[in-house]
């Protein structure tokens, strides 16, 4: 069946509702929870905005899933993958053959990296393929270089890397996150985080909760044995973790401590990489090297799926010559694949050409001024933070003890139903609202959003 036909008999809505949960589970949903309210069906995006099957237009205030970063129905991406799956809809990167569109992105990519001193790049196509390549090729690194007992990982409390098994066990979300597909794998270690509205001890400056982390970081590092850590995996900013931007110490004595121990540090990117945050890369905010970075979503604009892991030069390297640790046993049918790349060369080009991190920047810090309004104007808005066009709106019941809403609570999903049916679509997480949209948005756009909002804590009952 088509979805024409449902729009053509005014029944597209009714049914596409009834039906959106009956044969699909899913993803990150327990699958109840749409029995009260049904999923919006978007049906169309444009610029910033997407309209559903309703005809209810909506600001995009979420970017897809933090990827749309050029804005919907942008021509350029569309006409090149059109023209790529005209030409050639798919080839292999599997050995004894290549694509044009691929071998181009990898150039580009590596240019725009350069900083990085990136120089290989590694195909996926979502951001967990790109994580779980990274761990792959982190530990392929030492036993290349002859030091197979370097296999351990460090990864932070609050950390969202994925949800492949390596990603899984990565990742430091919380035990509903994991407790189903437990046992996670071995060799996966987690340490504390920086909390900028809920310090590890109350009443630190950022600076000293920094300064803590670190030595926690360490000891832990002793503990295990440094020659026992293969790489520490790590958000510029943690994105799912709830966005507390710490200070710029912090990932430079990542850093120091990655290298007095002999330890890669793999940056994930998935969510800051090309511009998100008002530099290029979130690292490049921090003026930090990482030796792994992994990329997904704006590589693409979420156009199609594309993914990419890259390798700083000194990683790299160690393929250079041949052992019996150098085959690369991972990869997929789609590695490469000609049309995500075709989409990956286009968006980029508009990262580039519009400046888009920039843009960002700037109208990520007038966003931020101006939402951060609310907290005065509202008894329920605790805390807003984020840099660039990544930021996080919390909502708890008490300022003093800043105790947050619970599950069973839905004055966050009513702010959120409210927002929607006049025109802005957030990403409602708990009692926290996710705010990523597309790169190019506008401070009109802004001002748009944040009346809303206002609007929405001012009518809405508790
Ligand atoms: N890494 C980070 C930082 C992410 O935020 C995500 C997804 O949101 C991933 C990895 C996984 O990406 P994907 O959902 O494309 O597999």
């Amino acid at each position: 069946m088509q979805g024409g036909e449902f729009k053509s008999s005014g029944m597209a809505s009714s049914w596409l509702k009834e039906h959106s949960t009956r044969r699909t589970l899913r993803p990150m949903s327990a699958q109840d929870e749409m029995a009260g309210d049904m999923p919006t069906i978007v049906e169309k995006g444009d610029g910033v905005y997407i309209t559903d099957v309703d005809g209810q237009a909506m600001i995009d205030c979420v970017g897809g899933l933090w990827c749309v970063n050029a804005g919907y129905g942008r021509e350029e991406i569309i006409g090149a993958i059109n023209k790529q799956l005209r030409e050639l809809a798919y080839c292999s990167t599997f050995p004894g053959s290549a694509n044009a569109a691929s071998i181009e992105l990898s150039e580009k990519i590596c240019e725009i990296a350069k900083e990085e001193s990136i120089t290989k790049v590694f195909y996926g196509s979502n951001g967990s393929d790109a994580v779980e390549n990274a761990l792959k090729l982190a530990r392929q690194y030492w036993k290349i270089l002859g030091r197979a007992e370097k296999y351990k990982f460090i990864s932070l409390r609050g950390g969202y890397h994925g949800t492949h098994f390596g990603c899984m066990a990565a990742s430091g979300m919380g035990s509903a996150f994991r407790r189903s597909y437990e046992p996670m794998l071995n060799g996966f270690i987690s340490v504390e985080t920086f909390d900028s509205y809920r310090p590890l001890i109350k009443g630190l400056t950022p600076e000293e909760q920094v300064d803590l982390l670190i030595t926690l970081m360490e000891r832990e590092i002793e503990h295990q044995s440094p020659e026992t850590i293969a790489a520490l995996i790590a958000e510029p900013i943690q994105g799912g973790g709830g966005m507390h931007v710490p200070p710029a110490s912090y990932w430079r004595k990542l850093r120091e401590l990655c290298d007095r121990y002999d330890i890669l540090l793999i940056a994930d990117e998935v969510v800051t990489g090309f511009g998100r945050t008002g530099h290029m890369f979130g690292v490049r905010g921090w003026q930090v090297k990482p030796d792994i970075m992994c990329c997904g979503k704006g590589i693409s604009s979420g156009y199609t799926p594309l993914s990419a892991t890259l390798l700083s030069e000194r990683v790299a390297e160690a393929w250079s010559s041949q052992t019996e640790h150098s085959l690369v046993a991972a990869g997929y049918t789609h590695s490469g694949n000609p049309v995500s790349c075709a989409a990956g060369l286009a968006a980029l080009d508009i990262v580039q050409k519009e400046n888009l991190p920039k843009n960002a920047g700037e109208v990520g810090a007038y966003f931020l001024t101006e939402i951060s309004k609310l907290i005065d104007k509202h008894e329920t808005v605790g805390d807003i933070r984020g840099r660039g066009l990544m930021m996080c709106l919390e909502m708890v019941k008490d300022k003093d003890t800043k105790e947050p809403f619970g599950d069973e609570d839905t004055y966050p999903s009513d702010i959120s139903r409210f927002c929607r049916e006049n025109g802005v679509w957030l990403r409602q997480v708990g009692h926290k609202f996710i705010i990523s949209p597309p790169l190019t948005f506008t401070t009109k756009h802004v001002d748009e959003v944040v009346a809303v909002l206002d609007s929405a804590y001012s009518s809405v009952k508790r």
